[in-house]
């Protein structure tokens, strides 16, 4: 864990107040303890920049948008307040550092901003997706952070460097204003290596680091604490078993508050069937194939990325549950059977992780699809009754909304918790940030 930033309290005897001194590289930086903080969330993409900004304090949402079509044609910022509607604006985005000062606009705007000026930007929070063996734990952006971020690249190469495009930008225009890098395979630096490595010969995990380092981190830690919190539970105490359910989806195993064992690998195709990823597979089939088919492998990577999953599996019906679920309804066998499919393979994933952890006390769904897809959850947790799981069909009658959903009797708590990713970053931001 790379640890960079020198911290000290320093009392302010006249007045009381708490400041808190750190330095940055050779900047000094200085932060009042009780004062206000305004976290920007940032959450980068090659083309496109989602935005909160986030008063960490009573955890308002103040306002939130998002840029697309970066360097495209047709660029659209979307921009909407607490409480207003959303504002549209067609306008060229070239690049980001373009998109970071449409945000600083909108934000300070005298009719639809939410702050008087940048200075109420107290910190800004980064969405780094590749952390690689580097990072176990968020971290304040330095040059030297950086250099690792970039180091690792080649792991993550659509998101690292449009992270780090989205780091250059708000540096360029917020040059004094703290940045923290929040990593999504951060959480599940905790895994032991018989969970991360792969029965591949070992000469790659020493020369390329090729190993297990799972995604959406973020939401599985988030999800997890709130688990424990919400049942009243000691999160040390508990076995819980986190699924995330959305376009991306992955399942982890949370022993003692760490993350033992994750679906996702090296890159985020690995493991469950998502909308458009294919999840695990024989790789034999990629060569099967690709021969068959005359694709090279980064063609057939294309196809297990977008063109597999349910959607592949509907025989191109909808990568959207909502799509598939209606098809099925009205009779599409196919959607019918991607659906079914899907379901299948996420009760695996839980009983291997109830075998993984040597018990379960908890099952948690998140995610759109966790979040919202009733019958997904019931057809999943009927899986599981052989570990004394029990869902009530009325308290699964549920969406988006914090609650459990499972009988009281039920030997394993089932539970839907929302999850809350800039949240999280913004708390992480403020707490190493204060
Ligand atoms: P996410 O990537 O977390 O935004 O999740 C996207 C997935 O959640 C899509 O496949 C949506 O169809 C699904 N989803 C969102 N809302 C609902 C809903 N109300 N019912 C069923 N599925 C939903």
């Amino acid at each position: 864990m790379y640890a960079f930033a020198a911290v000290v309290p320093q009392r302010n005897w006249c007045t009381g107040e708490e400041h808190i001194k750190y330095w940055i590289g050779d900047r000094h930086c200085e932060y009042q303890e009780n004062k206000i903080m305004n976290i920007l969330v940032i959450n980068c993409g090659s083309s496109s920049l989602k935005y909160q900004l986030i008063n960490t304090d009573n955890e308002e949402v103040l306002a939130k948008g998002l840029c697309e079509r970066i360097g495209i044609d047709g660029g659209m910022h979307t921009y909407q307040s607490k409480g207003g509607d959303k504002v549209k604006t067609n306008v060229d985005i070239p690049d980001h550092t373009k998109a970071v000062s449409l945000v600083i606009e909108a934000l300070t705007d005298s009719k639809d901003g939410v702050i008087g000026s940048l200075s109420e930007i107290d910190a800004v929070g980064h969405r780094i997706v590749h952390g690689g063996e580097k990072f176990s734990k968020s971290v304040v952006i330095n040059d030297e952070v950086i250099a690792a971020i970039k180091e690792v690249s080649d792991l993550a190469p659509l998101h690292n460097p449009a992270n780090l495009t989205g780091i250059a930008s708000c540096k360029a225009l917020m040059p004094d204003v703290p940045m923290v890098a929040v990593f999504d395979t951060a959480f599940h630096q905790t895994m032991p290596e018989k969970a991360y490595l792969y029965g591949i010969p070992y000469e790659y995990y020493r020369k390329y680091k090729v190993r297990r380092y799972g995604f959406h981190g973020t939401s599985h830690e988030y999800v997890a604490n709130r688990t424990a919190e919400f049942l009243g539970r000691d999160i040390k105490d508990m076995k819980i078993i986190v699924c995330h359910l959305g376009n991306g989806a992955s399942v982890s195993a949370v022993k003692g508050g760490r993350c033992v064992d994750t679906s996702m690998g090296l890159t985020p195709l690995e493991g469950l069937i998502m909308g458009t990823r294919s999840g695990d597979i024989d790789p034999a089939i990629i060569g099967f194939v690709a021969g068959k088919e005359n694709l090279s492998i980064g063609q057939m990577l294309e196809v297990l990325n977008k063109r597999s999953g349910v959607l592949g599996l509907s025989d191109g019906v909808s990568s959207d549950f909502r799509d598939l679920a209606e098809a099925a309804g009205s009779g599409n066998a196919q959607a019918a059977k991607a659906l079914e499919t899907y379901a299948y393979h996420v009760a695996k994933y839980i009983g291997s992780y109830a075998a993984a952890m040597n018990g379960v006390d908890a099952i948690t769904f998140t995610a759109g699809v966790g979040e919202n897809n009733i019958s997904a959850r019931e057809e999943i947790c009927g899986y599981l009754t052989y570990l004394g799981t029990q869902i009530d069909p009325d308290r699964n009658n549920v969406r988006g909304e914090e609650t459990v959903i499972s009988k009281d009797g039920s030997k394993v708590t089932v539970l839907v918790i929302p999850t809350d990713e800039e949240m999280s970053i913004a708390r992480q931001t403020a707490a190493l940030c204060r």
